[in-house]
């Protein structure tokens, strides 16, 4: 199973967007992007609200066959590991196998010495083909490299194997993922990682580095934009050089897992694909959820007393509900508005806070990532959010479709 050469990851925290999603892909095929969707679920995001992977595998296929979709379609099973994969093996056909946790520790020294045994042959001055710099690989850096990532490529490998044998290997896709580090992996460690890679005889389709720069959830990117484009566009030439000196497979690309909504750095990215040729794959999340608590908050007074509910209660829990996600939110509590300024908002006032449109002065970075993940008091509230969600199907839809084709899909695949 081949992935295409774009895709785009979509989350769907409560399952109901299925339909509102796909029209944004359909919108970009009839304005001549094929770009195909792959639905994305983490075992966070399952048990903090309720779903198990097969509800997600429902969604897509229903949507699949309302639509007559005709491309490509997956179902991803998102930051997994061997603790966690179980549950999905059936429903997913796409798996990103999670490797973080393992990245330094420290590998058996007869695993690095076959390894640097191996990578003897990139000894010396190391040229990657439209990269500028050389990079000077000595065993010494081998060794290095080896011990930091052997671990984790063993067991991303033995993730592999247990999944390829429940399923057959030619039916899913894998995706590595190391973007949950804290540390960023240099172009030249993404090459021995992808010969690591290769070593262990993963078929990786996607692979995931951390890139320099903060990748918060739900907000625009930080850090220098200049030194973003200068580490994707080498990993670009690094992942197009690895396919032919490693044998992985042709369809390998890099995977960009955004915490959503990183619009600064989609012309950048749009430009260095177009100069390499290359594919992606976007990992987005949680921009849909957003979305439906701006559609409730506009579908009427009951409405937007829901959408005010959910940020008021955030407020009091807000270290409950900031803790899992410590490195992705950077939160100043000192500008969040109290409950008696958003009990006074009307529905405009409440939405130009948490829409991410830059342009609005009343946007506000803070609230909106603490709406970003306060999903699970949604889910906690039940019928009656999901009744809110349900009386608002035709404006969260298409906030929904609209925030993924205009915000996302058009600037990163179609331009303009
Ligand atoms: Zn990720």
């Amino acid at each position: 199973m081949l992935i295409e050469k774009y895709s785009l990851g979509i989350g769907d925290r409560f399952g109901q967007e299925g339909n509102a999603q796909l029209r944004a892909f359909q919108r970009a095929e009839q304005n001549g992007a094929v770009v195909v969707p792959v639905w994305n679920k983490s075992f966070r995001e399952h048990s903090l609200i309720g779903t198990k992977p097969q509800d997600v595998r429902v969604e897509a296929d229903n949507a699949v066959s309302a639509a007559g979709w005709k491309h490509g379609y997956y179902v991803d099973a998102d930051h997994i590991g061997m603790k966690t994969v179980d549950a999905f093996i059936s429903a997913s056909n796409f798996f990103t196998l999670d490797v973080a946790d393992f990245i330094g520790q420290p590998a058996p020294d007869a695993d690095v010495a076959a390894f640097v045994r191996d990578m003897a042959p990139f000894r010396g001055a190391l040229r990657i083909p439209g990269v500028e710099t050389a990079f000077e690989v000595t065993d010494a850096v081998l060794e290095k490299i080896g011990h930091h990532y052997l671990t984790a490529v063993s067991e991303a490998g033995r993730t592999y194997r247990h999944i390829a044998a429940a399923k057959g290997a030619d039916n899913f896709v894998t995706e590595v993922s190391a973007d949950e580090t804290m540390e960023p992996q240099l172009p030249f460690e993404l090459f021995f990682m992808l010969g690591a890679i290769a070593r262990e005889k993963i078929p990786a389709q996607t692979i995931a580095p951390k890139f320099s720069g903060k990748f918060l959830k739900g907000i625009d990117y930080v850090g220098d934009v200049r030194t973003f484009e200068r580490e994707f566009d080498s990993d670009l030439a690094v992942v197009k050089h690895a396919i032919s000196v490693f044998g992985l497979p042709a369809s390998l690309k890099l995977s960009v897992h955004t915490g959503s909504d990183k619009f600064s750095l989609y012309p950048v990215i749009r430009r260095a694909l177009q100069k390499h040729g290359a594919g992606l794959h976007l990992k987005t999340a949680g921009t849909t959820w957003l979305e439906e608590v701006i559609g409730v908050a506009l579908s009427g007074p009951s409405g937007l007393a829901v959408s005010k509910r959910i940020y008021v209660q955030a407020l009091s829990r807000y270290d409950e509900l900031c803790k899992p996600y410590a490195t992705v939110v950077e939160i100043d509590k000192s500008k969040l508005p109290t409950p008696t300024v958003v009990a006074s908002w009307n529905a405009a006032e409440f939405v130009s806070r948490l829409r991410h449109d830059q342009s609005n002065r009343d946007y506000s970075v803070d609230l909106r990532q603490l709406v970003h993940v306060s999903f699970k008091l949604a889910a906690e509230m039940g019928d009656e959010f999901r009744g809110a969600l349900a009386s608002a199907r035709e404006i969260a839809g298409k906030c929904v479709t609209d925030n993924l084709f205009e915000r996302h899909i058009r600037p990163l695949f179609l331009g303009g």
